[in-house]
């Protein structure tokens, strides 16, 4: 259909490319070269360098579709999932860059252009907010777009502020960085929350859809800015949220894409209503947990590798949660594959390969799934209610049942406990002791060799190897 997510990558990249943008592949979710960071969050991060005047490309404007993942480091929207209308794992971000060709005029014309002429997303709906400083900004929406001065929003970098917004991008606590101005949109007043700047910004009725940011500094170590050899654009739109918008729903999860994923969930876990949360905590982890293998993480116990291992046991929860109990999470893998590999030829060349990680991963945590659910109830119901779950005990389902602490602390939430996390460190901190004392290196994943030995042609090991300190193989 014309609002298809499909339609819509396809009209986003072709109205900029009718504005001289070269159209670029979606760089992997595991960064090329960049130790500072450890996933793609944002569309600019394959462009770091070219920002950074380190590296010349054959062109000065570029416009991709970059899938993203922001569940570790700076930007971590994990805990987010489930709760909100809005943030995902992985996502989709749509965006276009100038490399010190145009700049705030050009970028915010063009925008408004998208939104309002090609995807006539009524101007009434829209609010823009600016960096606080950046008068420039803000008479550009004034004057030349004729944004009235109650829809645009001076924010600043949020430090004592009674709202989170924060209209200073940075990728990270170092790199490229700059003031930006973002485009939200009103879903209308029956949905709780209030506009950017406001204490209850946080709810789901101002949706933030597109960030322009206009990069100027390198953000040093040490929190010096040090000029850009140019001025840059980097701007980044949420596919999902968009697609919301033109779809005329509230929520991500009620697109097509996700109404697809959801229904498939759905028949796997034999669960009615579609609505249902764990439905969608399983219809964005497996987008999340397929890409990642696709490109080139497998679960371990460290780094990268453990952030997918802790997005995986989280979904299987949610399909334990809904009665499941076989292995059910990789059957997603055709469906989703079917939906996005038009998209990512990389997702169906590699789809065998993540169905079987996903099911050694399934098998291996279904042996103590059910046991760590029986012992977090008897933890749980000592704690009592509104009860903290004691560090030992988050340690031992830990150590003995394979969960994260994220997925006891995940559990914990959803029944209004918590957990003492300090007391999970430092249970942590004495087994390592213990580990060195006996002259063993705590942690290192364990995969099958076969399924190892069919990744290393490929190269796939060397991401891992990055920040995981080694891959232990048993044969
Ligand atoms: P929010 O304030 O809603 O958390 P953000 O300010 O963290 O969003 P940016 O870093 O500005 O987001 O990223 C640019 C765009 O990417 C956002 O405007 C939004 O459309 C989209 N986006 C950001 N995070 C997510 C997410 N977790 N899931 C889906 N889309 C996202
Ligand atoms: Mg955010
Ligand atoms: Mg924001
Ligand atoms: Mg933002």
């Amino acid at each position: 259909s014309k609002t298809s997510t499909q339609q819509i990558r396809s009209d986003f990249l072709e109205f900029f490319r009718s504005k001289g943008h070269t159209i670029v592949p979606s760089a992997p979710l595991v960064p090329g070269n960049d130790p500072t960071l450890l996933f793609t969050n944002s569309g600019m991060v394959q462009f770091k360098d070219v920002f950074l005047g380190a590296e010349k490309r054959s062109y000065v404007r570029a416009a991709d579709v970059q899938r993203c993942l922001r569940a570790g480091g700076k930007h971590n929207d994990l805990d987010s999932v489930g709760y909100t209308a809005r943030h995902h794992t992985f996502f989709e971000m749509l965006g276009n860059w100038s490399f010190g060709d145009y700049f705030k005029k050009e970028a915010i014309e063009w925008a408004w252009e998208l939104l309002t002429g090609v995807w006539k997303l009524p101007a009434e709906r829209l609010l823009v907010t600016v960096y606080h400083t950046d008068d420039e900004a803000y008479a550009l929406w004034h004057d030349l777009i004729g944004i009235p001065p109650e829809r645009i929003v001076r924010i600043g970098d949020n430090k004592g502020a009674p709202y989170a917004s924060d209209n200073f991008w940075q990728m990270a606590d170092t790199g490229p960085c700059g003031p930006c101005t973002e485009i939200f949109y009103d879903h209308g007043a029956h949905i709780a929350g209030g506009p950017p700047g406001s204490p209850d910004e946080d709810g789901d009725r101002f949706i933030e859809i597109w960030n322009l940011v206009f990069m100027q500094f390198d953000r040093q170590a040490d929190g010096t800015l040090v000029p850009l050899p140019a001025p840059c654009v980097d701007t980044g739109m949420g596919l999902e949220r968009l697609a919301a918008i033109l779809q005329h729903v509230h929520t991500n999860y009620e697109i097509d894409l996700f109404q697809a994923l959801i229904a498939k969930a759905a028949e796997l876990t034999g669960t009615a209503d579609t609505e249902n949360k764990s439905l969608r905590v399983i219809a964005d982890h497996i987008r999340a947990c397929a890409f990642l293998i696709v490109d080139g993480v497998l679960p371990s116990n460290e780094g990268r590798g453990y952030v997918l291992r802790r997005i995986i046991r989280r979904a299987l929860r949610h399909g334990w949660m809904l009665g499941v109990r076989q292995p059910f999470f990789h059957k997603m893998v055709a469906t989703l594959s079917a939906l996005m590999g038009d998209a990512y030829p990389e997702l169906p060349a590699a789809q065998a390969l993540v169905v079987r990680a996903l099911q050694a991963e399934e098998e291996r945590f279904a042996e103590t799934l059910d046991s760590g659910m029986r012992i977090f109830d008897e933890v749980a119901a000592r704690a009592g209610a509104a009860g903290t779950i004691p560090g030992a005990d988050a340690f031992r389902l830990y150590d003995t049942y394979g969960f994260p602490v994220d997925l006891t602390a995940d559990i914990a939430r959803e029944r209004g406990l918590s957990v003492d996390m300090a007391g999970f460190e430092a249970a942590m901190e004495q087994q390592r002791e213990t580990a060195r004392a006996a002259g063993k290196f705590a942690g290192g994943a364990t995969l099958p060799a076969d399924l190892v030995a069919q990744l290393s042609p490929t190269g796939f090991l060397g991401y891992d190897h990055l920040d995981a300190g080694g891959l232990q193989v048993v044969a």
